[in-house]
């Protein structure tokens, strides 16, 4: 993708899942995606638009899984809290070695790791056209990134939230088991809920409804989407406000 043509929104928040950052790997980090990535995010600031990103951490740790495995919810889930501190970390290097400055600013503190999260500081470095990665999502446990998407979008006044995973857009049934799952191009947040569709968490998508921001689900393993995402109305699904039918 050129970088041409004009973006249609002005300031985005950008959730990566964990997930987007493993490739092929069965877990972790894996540098050749993070760098492409960077590379995407740089194409996307060069045209002006600002960015938060909410990271997951579900590549290294996800906290209800190990609590079903007898591990206590709240510690497993400050745990995979802690997965997407490093993700953010590793995402901020990545970025600023190709050239984008790029800040995490972290729910739970781990100074001198990174910046605790200071809502009024982020957009400052939003508005000196620096990145700001969100870490340890909402610094709750029994919460996701998701709902930290859904959060600091609305608190940096973001025009849309954009999910970018491995799944291009929300389907009608999980389209891993089932081959003939349709991919929805535009819901409400209602359908999306009543559904119960699985692509994003119900939090998160009641927040975005019940404060009319805009969301998008993209694939991240398409070269150009988040490019595409920010031109245009036509890439992975949109959820917008409106009567469930
Ligand atoms: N998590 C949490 N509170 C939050 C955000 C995340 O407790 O506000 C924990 C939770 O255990 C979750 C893990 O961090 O499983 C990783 O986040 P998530 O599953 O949302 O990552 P993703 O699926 O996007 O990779």
């Amino acid at each position: 993708m050129s970088g041409s043509g004009k973006p249609i929104y002005k300031r985005v928040l950008l959730k990566l899942s964990g997930e987007a950052l493993m490739g092929d790997l069965p877990f972790g980090i894996n540098p050749e995606v993070l760098a492409r990535i960077a590379r995407e995010i740089k194409q996307l600031t060069a045209t002006g638009v600002q960015l938060g990103i909410v990271v997951g951490g579900g590549n290294i740790f996800r906290g209800v899984s190990t609590s079903a495995a007898g591990m206590e919810r709240a510690t497993a889930d400050y745990m995979g809290m802690l997965a997407t501190i490093m993700n953010a970390m590793a995402l901020q290097d990545a970025l600023e070695s190709a050239g984008v400055a790029a800040r995490v600013q972290s729910a739970l503190l781990v100074q001198p790791a990174v910046e605790s999260y200071v809502r009024a500081r982020a957009i400052n470095h939003l508005q000196k056209g620096r990145v700001v990665i969100f870490a340890a999502g909402t610094g709750n446990p029994f919460f996701t990134t998701d709902t930290a998407a859904s959060l600091r979008g609305l608190e940096i006044g973001a025009d849309v939230v954009i999910k970018a995973t491995k799944v291009d857009g929300i389907y009608d049934q999980d389209p891993a088991k089932y081959p003939n799952a349709v991919r929805y191009q535009k819901l409400t947040y209602d359908e999306a809920l009543e559904k119960r569709l699985g692509v994003m968490d119900a939090a998160a998508i009641a927040i975005c409804r019940d404060n009319g921001m805009p969301l998008r689900v993209i694939s991240m393993n398409e070269d150009g989407n988040l490019m595409r995402a920010i031109l245009s109305e036509t890439v992975g699904t949109l959820v917008v406000p409106g009567d469930a039918k």
